[in-house]
């Protein structure tokens, strides 16, 4: 078996464990290198990787690795910039070992299910499902819950009351939970109510019939959701029928999921007997997510939006947001959004301006400083972008300039063009001058070209990320 075929079995089994997220993010670009008496060698392509696959899956790699060649007892890894070439003939196509089902797909469309009679459909939001909701140390309990309470609703978690802070991923449970019932169990009939609706409902219930209707409108439910059932707080009215509804549920062991902003016992303006209800089945708090988890997160974003984003650009958000996760998407969202519209890769100055905008807080933030971020770039003119670029490719500034038509310095001299165009702003006929007087549509094809291979050279990402900085952008 050569390197490639030992590497490709050890894949194989490493993507049964490893989130397929987090592996079509992290083992891009790898090799095994060699095996050094017991050792494996495997390469990666930046430090990043290296410090990632050591701390997060060194473990996980080394067993799987021992399955394939058993007298292997540890794994080392080795930075090799080479790797991540598009053409490196060390590594293999992630394609290669992922089965066809797991391959990303686009999400469904939103989702619209009748409930009894004519009453109104539940709209579940398809963003939101049990399996693209990332789960680390700190949601485990609650995801177990739920995914228990999916597959056997009205069972031994009944009910199911979720609580933590804004923005930590309640509506998502609850959503993914309900949608999940339905998958399982095509026939049972769901509904979602925001407390806000669960009270509407009650009020037009009151004024167009009675409220009799409305419990036999809903006593045919087989899941009852309710999220952020604090609204409900001296609604005394509303209460009371939820207090009904919701025995009758009960004693039929239908299930109930219900969501809010702090544990029952805390939630003022709700009746006691409510309260003692909801403390009747699971209580499971969400939680703000630790470092790891806030980076997966971000990366099944950018996978989402078909977005590439430097590793240190995810890096330096997923360490400057403490409080949501709803911020946390709020500021890649943005920062996708201006990448689009501006076709400009993100840098972490850049992405700071946003952070200070969209998450204003009295903490400073990890990675910049105010005046990294207040300053202006410290390349004013095309020469002073040429000789940058020139520098980080080991080139002559003259090659780039001249006519030489060898790709080592072709690319380089279309980034220059892509960025003198991009931190200037100079037209395409003037940056043509530069570059001993080729005309503007050559300069437009060289701007184009480097767009379009951003979208998939994770290298070039990285070279112009770190050519940015270097211009203090
Ligand atoms: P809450 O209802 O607690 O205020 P949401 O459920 O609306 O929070 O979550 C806010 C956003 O964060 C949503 O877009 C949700 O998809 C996302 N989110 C929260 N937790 C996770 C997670 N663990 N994995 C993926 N996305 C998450
Ligand atoms: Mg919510």
């Amino acid at each position: 078996m050569d390197n490639k075929e030992l590497w490709q079995q050890i894949l194989l089994k490493l993507n049964g464990i490893v989130r397929h997220d987090q592996f079509i993010t992290w083992f891009a670009d790898t090799a095994v290198l060699r095996i050094d008496e017991e050792t494996l060698v495997v390469g990666v392509p930046t430090q990043f990787a290296h410090s990632w696959l050591e701390k997060n899956y060194g473990t996980a790699i080394l067993e799987c690795a021992q399955e394939v060649v058993p007298q292997l007892t540890q794994v080392s890894f080795v930075v090799d910039a080479g790797l991540a070439n598009k053409d490196d003939s060390r590594t293999i196509s992630l394609d290669e070992v992922t089965p066809s089902s797991k391959k990303i797909r686009k999400l469904p469309k939103k989702q619209e299910i009748k409930v009894t009679g004519d009453t109104t459909s539940v709209i579940f939001n398809s963003k939101y499902t049990l399996n693209n909701f990332i789960v680390g140390k700190h949601n485990r309990l609650v995801h177990a819950a739920c995914m228990a309470v999916a597959s056997n609703p009205g069972a031994q978690w009944n009910p199911l009351f979720i609580y933590g802070g804004v923005g930590l991923g309640k509506t998502h449970l609850l959503q993914g939970t309900g949608r999940a019932i339905l998958r399982n169990f095509r026939d049972k009939a769901i509904v979602y109510f925001t407390a806000e609706r669960f009270l509407n409902e009650v009020v037009d219930a009151i004024k167009k019939y009675n409220a009799q209707d409305f419990k036999s409108r809903y006593r045919s439910v087989d899941c009852l959701i309710v999220d952020d059932i604090q609204l409900l707080a001296d609604k005394d009215r509303t209460q009371e029928e939820f207090f009904h509804l919701f025995n009758e549920l009960y004693n039929a062991n239908k299930q109930i999921i219900i969501s809010s902003d702090r544990p029952p016992k805390e939630l003022a303006g709700i009746e006691e007997r409510l309260k003692s209800r909801f403390e009747m089945g699971m209580v499971a708090e969400v939680h703000f997510p630790d470092y790891e988890t806030r980076l997966a997160i971000l990366q099944n974003k950018c996978a989402q939006h078909e977005a590439l984003i430097a590793p240190e650009v995810l890096d330096f958000i997923a360490s400057n947001v403490h409080h949501s996760i709803r911020e946390l998407e709020g500021v890649l969202t943005q920062a996708v959004a201006q990448m689009n519209l501006t076709s400009t890769t993100p840098t972490i100055r850049s992405v700071g301006t946003l952070l200070k905008r969209l998450v204003p807080t009295s903490q400073p933030l990890i990675g910049v400083t105010d005046e990294q971020i207040a300053a202006q770039p410290s390349v004013r003119s095309a020469d002073d972008i040429i000789s940058i670029v020139a520098d980080y490719y080991r080139l002559p500034s003259d090659h780039i300039k001249g006519g030489l038509r060898k790709r080592e310095i072709m690319i380089p001299r279309q980034i220059c063009m892509f960025l003198i165009y991009e931190i200037l702003g100079h037209s395409y006929d003037t940056i043509g001058d530069y570059f001993s007087g080729r005309n503007h549509t050559t300069v437009l094809h060289s701007c184009n070209k480097i767009k379009q291979r951003l979208n998939k050279d994770k290298k070039l990402l990285q070279d112009l990320h770190a050519l940015k900085k270097e211009m203090g952008m």
